[in-house]
């Protein structure tokens, strides 16, 4: 039988439950797609939204082998998954993508830094702490666990010689601590045809745990810098011969230099400003490109700013927004709740993207959310 190439034909599975999951299914429904969830919290963010939910742990073979196998295409949100279930799915049939070839190289922050030497790719320099007789000598450095960090956990500047008695334990890149002006972010993504398309360079500025606070769209930074950025991006993501949507995050230096940091293939947070400031956002573009369909067009259509809306300090349990009412009577402000009950410091509840025809009345909105809205218990 024929089949439809959008709509109700695919069976598409997302590993992962969590907001990413349920942006990616309010994209899936314009264009009737169901999107079937696995996840191990019932009470997940996408758990209302999915066609289905099966509730099992996306790290276990068995459990990945028995939701992905009656899948055309399935999908992640997160690096951290059973790779060995992902090759046996892709033997079977199933277009795995990212590839599991691709989330191989990514999910161990080490074999990650050894892709980029090995095509040339700048990044800043590392070692493996196996490697390393005397630590003490690399100071000041960033030591990073090499799998299952994520959102700034598993990283931690090391400056002192007393800094190195609570250094994490296990497997760890150990990296020149890079002395970079802007934390920048291209989007890029690519379908089976080998088409590409990136979004503009994002600016991101991080909090003190390592969570993205702001976001700027676009970046402020020349047109050769950003032009550099988003061939880099397209290189990496050609390099990785990967399908769907990266995420590459740089360091940019005083000197005009740029290093990879890391890289995500999936939707990601410096990308959430995409569904209102641009022509198609980076949810329905990840869906164009795992289904091969034509890429969307990534124009910009208002400056904007994102805000994270991340747990307050101190405060524990049912969440309250407070301050919500204020926030939205300011105009071109849009508000995205993740469906999470509960909240702890820094957990990320929700996002808030500001739009302008001003780049600068974008920022000064932004810092006004920031003041109104506070996630508490
Ligand atoms: P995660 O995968 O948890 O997001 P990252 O590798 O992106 O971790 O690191 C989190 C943050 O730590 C970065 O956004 C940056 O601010 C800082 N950081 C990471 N690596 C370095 C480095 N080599 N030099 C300086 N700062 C770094």
């Amino acid at each position: 039988m024929k089949k439809n190439l959008i709509g109700k034909d695919h069976r598409l599975g997302i590993l992962g439950g969590g907001q990413l999951g349920r942006m990616f299914i309010q994209a899936a429904i314009n264009y009737n797609i169901d999107v079937h969830i696995m996840e191990n919290d019932a009470d997940a963010p996408s758990a209302s939204s999915a066609t289905s939910f099966t509730l099992g742990d996306i790290t276990n073979f068995d459990d990945v082998m028995k939701f992905g196998a009656s899948l055309d295409v399935l999908t992640v949100e997160i690096e951290n998954v059973n790779i060995d279930a992902l090759y046996q799915l892709e033997k079977q049939g199933v277009k795995v993508y990212p590839q599991a070839r691709v989330l191989e190289i990514i999910k161990d922050k080490g074999i990650q830094k050894e892709f980029y030497k090995k095509n040339d790719l700048p990044t800043s320099e590392f070692s493996f702490t196996e490697n390393i007789d005397n630590l003490e000598a690399k100071l000041p450095f960033v030591q990073k666990i090499r799998t299952g960090g994520y959102d700034g956990q598993g990283v931690q500047v090391v400056k002192s010689k007393a800094d190195l008695n609570s250094l994490f334990k296990g497997a760890s890149i150990i990296e020149e601590l890079v002395p970079f002006t802007k934390e920048l972010s291209v989007i890029v993504a690519r379908n089976e045809n080998g088409e590409t398309e990136a979004y503009q360079t994002v600016e991101c500025q991080f909090n003190e745990v390592n969570l993205v606070e702001f976001l700027f769209s676009p970046a402020n930074v020349t047109d050769e810098i950003e032009q550099r950025a988003v061939k880099l991006a397209i290189n990496v993501i050609e390099k990785l011969d990967m399908i769907g949507i990266l995420a590459v995050e740089f360091f940019l230096l005083e000197n005009g230099d740029l290093l990879i940091n890391e890289i995500a293939p999936r939707p990601h947070n410096s990308g959430h400003h995409t569904i209102e400031c641009n022509a198609t956002s980076q949810f329905e573009q990840h869906l164009r490109s795992i289904l091969n369909l034509p890429l969307g067009s990534t124009e910009m259509i208002r400056y904007g700013a994102m805000i994270n809306l991340l747990g307050a300090e101190n405060h524990f349990g049912k969440a309250i927004y407070h301050g919500l009412e204020k926030t939205i009577s300011l105009p071109c402000v849009y508000v995205h709740l993740y469906g999470k009950t509960q909240t702890k410091p820094n957990r990320k509840m929700g996002h808030i993207t500001v739009t302008n025809s001003s780049l600068e009345e974008a920022k000064k909105s932004a810092s006004s959310v920031k003041e109104l809205i506070k996630v508490i218990s």
